[in-house]
């Protein structure tokens, strides 16, 4: 177990009783005399751990038949190409919705396929917030999908509400808020996430893909770059990521068992809730960067007052057992992160040591 409160933006802390689980049987896997890590993907055991995973995400998530989950690898990052890669085709055009980091990534590998537009941007304020719905400029043409970033894990934005984009398939990476609140995913047409932020370890991405828009892909390509490939072969056309999908799979349990994902939801807004009072209730010492009402619960972005006391706050969390708050080497400041193995107690050793933090040197 962990001795450390890890506040990273991921690779991310897992649940300690699935740590235990994972440790208990890793050298012999339900009796079958080797490790899971040493077991062939085609045996009814990893089996029914890829269909559990598959059944209990959607059922978490909230849908039923429609719908195909695939466990894939190359990373949410991988997402940006295959998409488009899939769905983009001459004559209609990618809407893209930017709020921060990521979302720019996903569009610039958009634009390497075919025509993807911006149809909001809030990067000239700095992306403090999500677009407001009369900001959305939906190009005229055909659309092949319009994509968005539910949680911009870098600059710390969230949406609380998605946009109502008409009949436009709406595609989402949820890879920093994936199933740490309740959504209605029946808005969405595609929704990806890297584990390794709220699910579980790197090395596996969740694909949620509607069947009846999967019937429209490009089919001229590459076995591997088809999300057709994966859901026809159940995500075991290849050598899956088996010891990832594993602790995916017991991590998706660990939901339950801690009560569900409104338990979890409700987990998540108390976290939030005792960082950014923290931050609101300094005076100014600490100022969040995100706008009040696109505030993530995943990742709260802040500064300090300078850049020396910005390392001074890490560098003295880290010697009290707090890890992960610096803010991304892209935009500095501070960040902690609070994906769904964080406790709540944590949050709280937190804001004492920032309260104590800003007694000292405010
Ligand atoms: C971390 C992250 C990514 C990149 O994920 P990889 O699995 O490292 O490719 C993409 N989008 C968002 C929102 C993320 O938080």
């Amino acid at each position: 177990m962990s001795s450390v409160l890890n506040f990273n933006a991921g690779p991310a802390p897992l649940p300690p009783s699935v740590l235990a689980e994972a440790q208990g049987e890793l050298l012999d896997y339900h009796g079958q005399g080797m490790s899971i890590l040493e077991m062939s993907h085609r045996v009814p055991e990893y089996e029914a751990i890829n269909a559990r995973a598959e059944a209990n995400f959607k059922r978490l998530l909230g849908v039923g038949d429609g719908y195909r989950v695939v466990f894939m690898q190359g990373g949410a990052s991988g997402q940006f190409a295959t998409v488009p890669m899939n769905f983009l085709k001459p004559g209609s055009t990618a809407e893209y919705l930017v709020t921060g980091t990521w979302g720019e990534k996903a569009v610039e590998d958009a634009e390497l396929i075919g025509n993807a537009h911006v149809a909001a941007s809030t990067k000239a304020e700095g992306y403090r917030r999500v677009p407001t719905s009369g900001e959305i400029k939906l190009g005229e043409g055909p659309s092949a999908y319009v994509h968005l970033t539910s949680n911009e894990t870098i600059q710390g934005v969230q949406y609380r509400d998605f946009p109502d984009v008409g009949d436009r398939p709406l595609v989402g990476d949820m890879s920093s808020d994936i199933l740490s609140r309740p959504i209605d995913a029946s808005k969405f047409s595609m929704i990806y996430a890297g584990a390794q932020k709220n699910l579980g370890p790197a090395g596996v991405t969740v694909v949620l893909i509607r069947e009846s828009w999967l019937e429209t892909a490009n089919k001229k390509l590459p076995a591997m770059l088809r999300y057709s490939t994966h859901v026809k072969n159940n995500s075991l056309y290849n050598t899956p990521p088996t010891f990832s999908v594993y602790l995916l799979d017991l991590f998706l349990t660990w939901i339950d068992t801690e009560g569900g994902l409104l338990e979890i939801s409700a987990r998540n807004d108390r976290k939030a809730a005792i960082i950014y009072d923290a931050i609101d209730r300094s005076g100014g010492f600490y100022r969040g960067h995100a706008e009040a009402g696109s505030r993530s619960k995943m990742n709260a972005t802040f500064n300090l007052p300078s850049a020396d006391l910005e390392k001074k706050f890490v560098a003295e969390a880290k010697a009290e057992g707090m890890v992960g708050l610096a803010g991304h080497r892209s935009v500095g400041g501070a960040r902690a992160s609070l994906y769904n193995a964080i406790g709540v107690d944590a949050c709280q050793v937190l804001a004492n040591f920032m309260g104590h933090f800003m007694a000292k040197n405010g």
